[in-house]
């Protein structure tokens, strides 16, 4: 209601300096004096003494200790920044938003000049500007076109603790300038770590011993209370919780609750709208806001507004409130106890973004949110022993995902040599070799030493898949079925699809009898998408096919995205409708390292890279047909080595696809087929042809 915004506006700390009109008379005055009461305040001149003295510092202090919002400052005050730019990176784009904008607030000055922001789509800096806030995927790629970072004199890499990809490869991105300028006789390059928590003697090491700087910390006790039992939806359970805490405790103590996206938040949100709205009269009004990164800037620094008096301030945030953004004013915590992660799907060879338990240290992290201003409490929404179980820490994001895309991320970024790149914490060689041979079969990079990205690598590195399966979707706009492989690819990207309870298989198999096809699991695959998108994702129809609705739904999530990145890219969206064979010959020619004949002795077959002995997994829908040549799109290990998720080739002889000037080299380089044979190029390019024309005669080999 309007009513609210009014008073909202009049409480809140100041205007902003975008619209122009900046009042540089009280609150900066009242800032001013907020910054001297800053725990870090009284430790400014001995911490600046110490970072002048240092190129490489590390600081760790508790979350709202001053570290992101004052050492900037300080470092533009005593002139360390020598009249050159002063870089913050954040792992999160709502941070550098907000923090530059409150700093901006700071120093009494509008937006943008000496205090800007950069961001992806959005850059907020002038030349006059000394202290920049960013991302860090955006310092990575101005790294790329300037690798020295001349810009800058300082670079502050903020919540190191987080571990992203970007972050661990600006870590060796930012040493290797700092190197390389000292070499050159360039100003110096001085690098700042901070953090909340981590450990300091790994990042200490990796940074050449740099020496760890400690700020004294405000922090007040917290009691924490647990889940009796655990929770089937903690959604639900974090609005119980809080109108609990809204009816015993006085307003104007606010209330942070964990969850873990925008669907979740947003439902949240409307729920206690909705149940406030009701209970109008007999409880004192509400503040809501949600808090997460797809929010649109101005509604995210909402949240930072003054609770107005007699009001109680909800945020309903991602873990981007556990270290990254300092909210003032919360005495209780909500923790569902759940994040959203990237996590590395062996099974698909696919990068997932799931929800999965947080670690104890961000457990606490959230905790400690509670006890800023004073003794607070925190509601866990989880037991105890499940606390107790929870990892330590959260595993840094490159040792998560799949390595082969990973290195095309960092081919994409410029960064050819990988092998010999510094990481903090190095994937192994082997995995990388293996992975920069993969992409090299698969065209995305040349065999020079070191290897280049191809133009086709380029366009592979913008779809968050693994690189067998963005090759895949490249190459299905020459068979005109992109729609197909853009289901089939979706419905792999998931969790599976199936739901096959044992005590009821039987039943679940033959409800499901439809959709199986000879041709393969692809193509159950792409029948069960496409019945399910017949019935709109009818809840029933799941159930009565014994269909997993949920990870259904994700499917077509995952498919939207993937179809707006082919849409950027303007690759036309064909569909080949019922001509399965275009289906199976783009994903043999995607999948052609993973291509395994039968053995006519036995009934095994053998993979036709490495010459393994392998079987079809029982529960893949040809384990009964056992065709001539197949392929996988993943080898589980048991008792014996299965192939799961498989297709036939359309023909035996066409096992590499028709892309086959391309595929024909590979073949020759890879299983060496033909090199044993000693055959020329021309002459097995003749030969190809030649097979090419058997194919033609002998089309299917079911
Ligand atoms: P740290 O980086 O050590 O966690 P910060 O420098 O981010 O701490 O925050 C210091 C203090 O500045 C916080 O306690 C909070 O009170 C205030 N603050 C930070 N960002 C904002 C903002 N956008 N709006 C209002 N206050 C803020
Ligand atoms: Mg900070």
């Amino acid at each position: 209601p309007p009513k609210k915004k009014t008073k909202m506006s009049e409480a809140g700390s100041s205007s902003h300096g975008r619209n122009g009109n900046y009042d540089t008379g009280v609150s900066y005055h009242r800032l001013k004096e907020e910054r001297r009461k800053l725990p870090i305040f009284p430790a400014k001149g001995k911490l600046i003494n110490q970072i002048q003295r240092l190129d490489t510092a590390i600081v760790i202090g508790e979350t709202g200790s001053g570290k992101t919002t004052q050492i900037p400052q300080y470092l533009y005050e005593s002139g360390i920044h020598r009249n050159a730019i002063v870089a913050v990176t954040q792992p999160r784009r709502v941070a550098a938003i907000t923090v530059a904008q409150r700093v901006s607030d700071e120093r009494g000055q509008q937006l943008g000049q000496l205090v800007g922001y950069c961001v992806r789509f959005e850059d907020v800096t002038s030349e006059n500007t000394k202290i920049k806030y960013m991302t860090d995927g955006m310092l990575l790629r101005e790294a790329i076109l300037d690798p020295l970072m001349k810009r800058y004199s300082v670079v502050i890499l903020d919540e190191a603790h987080e571990r992203t990809i970007h972050t661990d490869v600006l870590f060796g991105v930012v040493k290797a300038a700092q190197r390389h300028r000292k070499m050159k006789g360039i100003r110096p390059l001085k690098i700042i770590v901070m953090s909340a928590t981590m450990d300091v003697d790994h990042f200490s090491n990796y940074f050449n011993k740099a020496p760890v700087l400690y700020l004294e910390g405000r922090q007040y006790p917290v009691q924490v209370y647990y889940a009796p039992e655990p929770q089937s939806d903690y959604v639900f359970a974090s609005v119980v919780t809080l109108f609990q805490i809204h009816k015993e405790e006085p307003p104007n103590q606010d209330v942070l609750i964990f969850l873990t996206g925008q669907e979740e938040i947003e439902s949240a949100v409307k729920t206690i709208r909705d149940v406030a709205r009701d209970a109008s009269g007999q409880m004192p009004p509400l503040m809501v806001c949600p808090l997460y990164a797809a929010l649109p800037s101005q509604q995210q620094l909402k949240v930072f507004k003054a609770t107005p008096s007699g009001y109680r301030k909800v945020i309903v945030a991602t873990n981007i409130a556990e270290t990254s953004v300092t909210i003032q004013g919360i005495r209780f915590v909500i923790d569902a106890g759940m994040v959203k992660a990237k996590v590395f799907n062996p099974l698909s060879g696919l990068d997932l973004l799931k929800v999965v338990r947080i670690s104890k240290a961000q457990g606490l992290q959230r905790t400690g949110r509670a006890g800023r201003e004073a003794p607070g409490a925190c509601y866990r929404l989880y037991t105890e022993q499940e606390f107790e179980e929870l990892k330590a820490n959260t595993v840094p994001e490159i040792q998560r995902t799949n390595l082969s895309s990973v290195v095309l991320q960092l081919m994409a970024l410029g960064i050819s040599d990988v092998v010999n790149f510094d990481f903090m914490d190095k994937p192994s060689t082997e995995s990388i070799v293996s992975a920069v041979s993969q992409l090299e079969d698969l065209g995305a990079v040349t065999n020079d030493k070191p290897p280049r990205l191809t133009p086709l690598g380029r366009k592979m590195a913008a779809f968050p898949l693994d690189p067998r399966l963005s090759k895949t979707i490249l190459l299905a706009k020459d068979f005109h079925c992109l729609e197909e492989i853009l289901s089939i690819v979706s419905v792999l990207s998931v969790d599976s699809v199936l739901f096959t309870p044992q005590s009821k298989r039987e039943e679940a198999l033959a409800a499901r009898a439809k959709f199986v096809s000879s041709e393969g699991d692809h193509v159950m695959f792409l029948n069960i998408y496409r019945a399910y998108k017949g019935v709109k994702g009818n809840k029933d129809w799941c159930h009565e096919n014994f269909i997993n609705g949920r990870n259904m739904k994700t499917a077509t999530e995952v498919r939207q995205q993937l179809r707006q990145i082919c849409e950027r890219q303007e690759i036309p969206i064909q569909s080949c409708g019922n001509d399965t064979s275009a289906i199976r010959r783009c994903l043999a020619a995607g999948f052609f390292m993973n291509a395994a004949e039968i053995q006519k002795e036995s009934s095994g077959y053998v993979t036709l890279s490495t010459k393994k002995p392998v079987h079809i997994h029982p529960s893949s829908v040809l384990f009964q047909c056992k065709p001539s040549y197949v392929i996988y799109n993943e080898l589980v290990k048991t008792t014996k080595c299965y192939m799961s998720l498989l297709g036939t080739s359309p023909s035996s002889l066409f096992i590499f696809g028709s892309d086959f000037i391309f595929n024909v080299v590979i073949a020759v380089e890879h299983y060496s087929i033909l090199w044993k044979a000693n055959i020329a190029l021309g002459e097995s390019l003749l030969l190809f042809c030649l097979l090419y024309f058997l194919q033609q005669l002998y089309p299917e080999n079911d």
